[in-house]
């Protein structure tokens, strides 16, 4: 059906007088009907806005016959056509695509793609200053230096000529008076510079020369292919696949690679200007709305070459995409849990096969489900099975925290303070690891036992003692931490139970008085940049300790780094999750991979109560293949992802009963279909989120089951969704 959907005839350019179909930013099933008024020359994929009762929207012009047989006068016009390129059959194609798959609106889907109206419209040209001749009445010092520099025929701007020679703005003006000076317009800069696929010799040795030619094969055979890179950390997987964007550059395509936490890898960008000569494009959202509306417009016309962007990136409308890169594919973060749920990895395939282009997976732990389909033979596995250079992988360490418990009160073994101590004796760096924001998970009355809940949401407060508050992690909610329990009044007997990152950092504090410690956590005041900062502050050596989230886990390079301690290993374990193992696995991996990134000897230590678990075991012993062989075993038997098919369908409300009601009458909705079966609807795993009450339903199917046909069944035959009440569809959850 997909290649039916994509090599199907393009309708012709759309005459006016004619109604065509336009998909609106709404959570509807089909586009609606508009009439293209008298001189309007729009087609499919044609950017347009339109009424929507009261309001004007963004839309797109789809394909497809229009459904409305009425008078086309008595449709509302469209009110205007953007002049940008209409969105790619291929991108239409992509977008009805993930529409069908994750059951959602094409309409939010396709709002994914698009801007709003201020991007569609050319960069202005810029305003400058070119030198005519001629002296100034009076000559200064000042009026010297700007002289000086624009004598050469290059035009500057005001601003511009006024920074560079070190002058204020009026002494630029008063040589303008004196006529020095004409006003000439100049085209407008490009985003970013071109990049050069040859800008420096690819740098690639020994294993990683016939991973690089296996990928460059890929982009010279054309088409589409999947492939998987899966090597160690800083074994080089990144100047291997940056071979394969090279290759797509001199065929004349664009590039996007795609990274979970691209706001913080600064370093990314900059080995990459080392590469090619130029950074790639950047897209995420802590873009300012000028320079985002600067890149979209770029990618569409083909101005912007690469992208290295968060999931979102891979609905930029490319002009000519010719290959995809997924970094750490694992990452739980490429999936979206908000209005479209999509997880962009496997979307990423999903577009490399419409648009006919190879699509390379990456990542040093990679996901069961990547691992299967490596094996099966359905991507091809490209391996690096060591570091780089004389970097080695750090020696790895268990703490058996019953063995050799913390002192009272701690919660760092004496094992881990000695290490810690050592190492930044020697003059380098230790990370202590704890994936916990705030200080403390739980706070509770030691007289009454009252235990501080949100009151919007199912889950405890965390304390973040630096702010003096109480947070929840769910919905934002917080207050000041209170001195009195609000229970039984007693004063002062408020008790912080377990450790986040901040109370870690207390307790190095007195352990190490002088050392200078950074604490990383996306409680950082000042967000992003001061994040970016005291990255690049420990990179440069400026800490001795740092306490931190999953934030300092990715992709980092921290040269001095030798010790990576883990507080709580175990942690990710407890919730019962299928996937709980494999998660906790790649974090460690990742994490004790920062260290020994150069040639010096380095160490990781993991404090748990559960040295024998398989996880551990196969942490220390560096062996992954059994471990993930394990894995893949125990999902066969039980039929879950990648051998069998899973959905959530979250049912919330305001009211317990009228969520719980509507999911069992889903439940009632579900028809009789061999291989696929439901469960519940039971209480969601987190049953109050913002005052909503929530239920869930699980859809388990065999592999090659019609899951969306199911599921579409079901909720056209199950109760109207009326009141408060919202149905959220997951297809392939992260959770289960
Ligand atoms: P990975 O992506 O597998 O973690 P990287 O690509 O980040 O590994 O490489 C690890 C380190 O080794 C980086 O500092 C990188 O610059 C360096 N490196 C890798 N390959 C080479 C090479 N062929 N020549 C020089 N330096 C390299
Ligand atoms: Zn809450």
């Amino acid at each position: 059906s997909l290649t039916s959907s994509l090599f199907g005839d393009l309708l012709d350019a759309v005459k006016p007088g004619h109604v065509v179909p336009v998909l609106v930013p709404l959570p509807v099933p089909e586009a609606y009907s508009y009439a293209v008024p008298d001189g309007m020359m729009v087609e499919p994929g044609s950017v347009v806005q339109v009424p929507l009762g009261p309001r004007q929207v963004l839309g797109v012009v789809w394909d497809g016959e229009d459904g409305f047989g009425g008078d086309p006068k008595k449709l509302r016009p469209i009110t205007l056509a953007f002049d940008c390129p209409p969105l790619s059959k291929e991108m239409r194609s992509f977008i009805d695509w993930v529409a069908s798959y994750t059951l959602s609106p094409p309409g939010l889907v396709a709002r994914m793609a698009i801007r709003a109206p201020a991007a569609l419209e050319p960069e202005p040209m810029v305003e400058a200053l070119r030198y005519l001749g001629g002296e100034p009445e009076r000559m200064t010092p000042a009026r010297a230096r700007v002289l000086d520099l624009i004598r050469d025929e290059v035009p500057f701007t005001r601003s511009g000529l006024a920074h560079a020679a070190g002058v204020s703005l009026s002494v630029v003006d008063g040589l303008i008076q004196q006529g020095l000076f004409e006003t000439i317009f100049l085209p407008p800069p490009p985003v970013v510079a071109l990049p050069d696929p040859d800008y420096v010799a690819p740098r690639i040795e020994g294993p990683q020369k016939q991973a690089a030619s296996e990928l460059v094969e890929a982009v010279q055979a054309g088409g589409f292919s999947a492939s998987l890179i899966d090597g160690v950390t800083g074994s080089g997987k990144t100047e291997v696949y940056f071979e394969a964007i090279a290759e797509t550059l001199r065929r004349g395509k664009q590039v996007l690679i795609l990274l979970p936490e691209i706001a913080l890898t600064s370093s990314f960008l900059e080995r990459f200007q080392d590469r090619f000569g130029a950074k790639p494009a950047e897209w995420h959202s802590d873009l300012a709305p000028r320079m985002r509306e600067k890149v979209w417009r770029g990618v569409v016309t083909g101005e912007v070459r690469v992208v290295a962007g968060a999931r979102s990136a891979l609905f930029l409308p490319f002009e000519e995409l010719g290959l995809i890169i997924v970094d750490e594919e694992h990452d739980p973060a490429y999936k979206q849990e908000d209005r479209v749920f999509y997880n962009a990895r496997d979307m990423a395939v999903v577009r490399g096969r419409i648009g006919d282009f190879p699509v390379v997976l990456v990542s040093a732990t990679p996901s069961v489900e990547s691992q299967v389909n490596g094996l099966s033979g359905r991507y091809h596995m490209v391996h690096l099975p060591t570091r780089f250079g004389d970097a080695a992988m750090p020696d790895l360490h268990l703490i058996d925290m019953r063995r050799h418990p913390p002192e009272r009160g701690g919660f760092l073994s004496p094992v881990m303070l000695r290490a810690v101590k050592k190492t930044i004796e020697k003059g380098q760096q230790a990370l202590l690891f704890l994936n916990r924001r705030g200080y403390a998970p739980l706070t509770l009355c030691r007289v009454c036992g009252h235990r501080f809940q949100c009151p919007q949401c199912s889950s405890w407060l965390v304390e973040h003692r630096f702010k003096g508050q109480i947070q929840c992690h769910q919905c934002g909610y917080s207050e000041r931490t209170p001195e009195a329990c609000p229970e039984c009044g007693t004063l002062d007997h408020l008790v912080a139970c377990g450790p986040g990152v901040e109370r870690i950092a207390e307790e190095v504090e007195k352990h190490f008085p002088d050392a200078r410690t950074i604490v990383m956590s996306s409680d950082l005041l000042g967000g992003v940049k001061r994040m970016r900062l005291e990255l690049e502050a420990i990179a440069k050596g400026e800490a001795d300790i740092v306490i931190g989230t999953q934030l300092v886990a990715k992709g980092h390079n921290f040269p001095l780094m030798t010790l990576v301690g883990i507080v709580d290993a175990d942690l990710g374990l407890a919730n019962g999750d299928p996937r709980a193992a494999e998660r906790t696995f790649q974090l460690l991996s990742q994490v004790t991979g920062r260290a020994g990134r150069t040639g010096l000897k380095s160490h990781g230590l993991l404090q748990t109560y559960q040295p024998q678990h398989p996880v551990m075991q196969a942490i220390v012993s560096g062996d992954a293949t059994a471990f993930y062989e394990r894995e893949i075993g125990e999902r066969e038997k039980a039929l879950l992802p990648p051998f069998g098919r899973l959905a959530s369908i979250i049912v919330s409300a305001d009211d317990r009963g009228e969520a719980e009601g509507h999911a069992r009458g889903l439940r009632a909705a579900a028809p009789k279909a061999t291989g696929i079966s439901v469960l519940g609807p039971a209480e969601a795993p987190l049953a109050l989120v913002r005052g909503r009450h929530r239920f869930r339903l699980l859809v388990h199917g065999r592999r090659n089951s019609d899951m969306q046909g199911y599921l579409r069944t079901m909720l056209t035959n199950g109760p109207k969704v009326r009141g408060s009440v919202h149905v959220q569809l997951d297809v392939d959850p992260q959770s289960f």
